[in-house]
């Protein structure tokens, strides 16, 4: 069945693949244009902001708070609710999981990345992955059932510990505030609660390995006064149903154990063309497959100045995706197209509360009260909707003066 939107006989038609930072910012963009109606396809009907998951994964924020609509957040555009599951790039049509399909002019392709386990034993059973809201929905009921199973007598002591595997800003982030959370929790479960723990593994021989080496003193200086255990080169090499297993022969015991080591683009779509060690696209200087394809976005593979690909990072897939609606509109004007620039406005971490480490240029780099202060207001700018941004900073402002778990009925 052939699908037929909007203005399809008088329009082009620009169908984006992905509702996430790069779809949305280029379906935004592009959804005014006279020449084009613009359909958005996604397999769930929200925007997800995964910079924030680990606060619903560790009970501080719910998750609707972290899920943008997206059905109606542009008149103009069309959104479609289903999963692609092939593009025929001759035909330029693709086909939905339901078996319709639909024909565009212009693809925008903005799929996102998927957790990777690097094949290492154990680790997709036996380890919670973070990419989803069920993802943290899981982590959370972990984090909070095992105590009341603990204090139950149905579990051992040591299901209190938790072991998180990633030393980038997710694992860093993630471990913090679980310890946090830990902290707070003492006053529920006085008994058993002090002899949690929480581990946080990394394989090289620094945290947030993308940071200056001073960030990441700072950072295994404060994760360390907060309580976490940091072990650095250390190698996974296996998951059981009870543990992580080191490449030393140590055997990391713990309940909750968390994978926060590595994306890659899905390898679903490596058909489409030429693909990087991490399954992400290659695409040309204007972020182009072919001439009625564009990829943005963690599933593109651009070359940063020193020719390795820019990381998988929310303003990346901004910046992408806008600069492909321009790029779309330019051509419609006869205007020549221009390549892909990335503005690199920096990096940054949260430790937990009022600790965290922001990088902005070489030469400016904070840490501590103002880099938090400074990490919650680009979070806050950075979220879609009014009614998010006002739910998040009310929690924020609560969990700052009074801090409780947040419990839903399905924990
Ligand atoms: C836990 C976590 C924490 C992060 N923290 C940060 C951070 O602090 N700062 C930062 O800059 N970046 C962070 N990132 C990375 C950032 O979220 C990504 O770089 C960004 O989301 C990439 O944008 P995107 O548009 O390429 O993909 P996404 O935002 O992931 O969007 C992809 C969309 O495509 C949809 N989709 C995929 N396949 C299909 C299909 N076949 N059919 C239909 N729909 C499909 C998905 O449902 C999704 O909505 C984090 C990521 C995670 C997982």
């Amino acid at each position: 069945m052939l699908i037929e939107f909007g203005e399809r006989t008088t329009k082009k038609h620009a169908v984006v693949i992905g509702a996430g930072f790069g779809g949305l910012a280029c379906a935004k963009k592009l959804r005014r244009s006279d020449a084009y109606s613009v359909t958005l396809i996604d397999r769930n009907p929200y925007q997800l902001f995964s910079p924030l998951l680990y606060q619903v994964a560790t009970a501080s924020l719910p998750e609707d708070d972290i899920a943008f609509p997206v059905r109606t957040a542009y008149r103009e555009v069309q959104f479609v609710r289903g999963e692609v599951t092939n593009v025929d790039a001759t035909a330029k049509k693709l086909t939905l999981a339901n078996g319709k399909i639909i024909s565009y002019d212009d693809l925008i392709f903005a799929v996102g990345s998927e957790g990777t386990t690097f094949g290492i034993p154990g680790v997709a059973e036996h380890a919670f992955q973070m990419k989803s809201v069920s993802d943290a929905r899981e982590i959370r009921r972990s984090l909070l059932r095992t105590y009341e199973s603990v204090e139950d007598g149905l579990l051992p002591l040591e299901n209190l510990n938790v072991v998180i595997v990633g030393g980038g800003p997710t694992g860093v982030e993630l471990a913090g505030a679980v310890r946090e959370l830990q902290q707070e929790i003492q006053r529920e479960f006085e008994h058993i609660a002090p002899k949690a723990s929480v581990t946080l593994l990394e394989a090289g021989p620094r945290l947030l390995p993308s940071f200056h080496p001073r960030s990441s003193k700072y950072t295994l200086k404060t994760l360390t006064k907060m309580g976490v255990q940091v072990e650095v080169d250390a190698a996974v090499v296996e998951a059981t149903s009870r543990s992580l297993r080191l490449k030393d022969g140590r055997e990391i015991i713990a309940g909750t154990r968390i994978w926060a080591a590595g994306v890659v683009a899905p390898p679903h779509w490596k058909f489409l063309g030429e693909t990087d060690r991490g399954n992400r696209i290659k695409v040309n200087s204007n972020l182009q497959l072919n001439d009625a394809i564009w990829v943005v976005g963690d599933a593109a593979s651009y070359p940063d100045k020193n020719g390795c690909p820019l990381p998988m990072i929310a303003p990346v897939a901004i910046q992408q995706g806008k600069h492909v609606a321009r790029q779309i509109r330019r051509r419609e004007s006869s205007k020549p197209l221009e390549v892909f620039k990335y503005r690199d406005k920096g990096q940054m971490a949260t430790i937990g509360r009022r600790k965290a480490v922001v990088e902005m240029r070489s030469w400016l780099r904070f840490q501590g009260s103002l880099a938090w202060l400074t990490w919650l207001a680009l979070h806050l700018a950075y979220l879609s909707g009014g009614r998010n941004r006002t739910s998040i900073f009310a929690d924020w402002v609560w969990n700052y003066i009074v801090w409780t778990p947040r419990r839903t009925i399905t924990d």
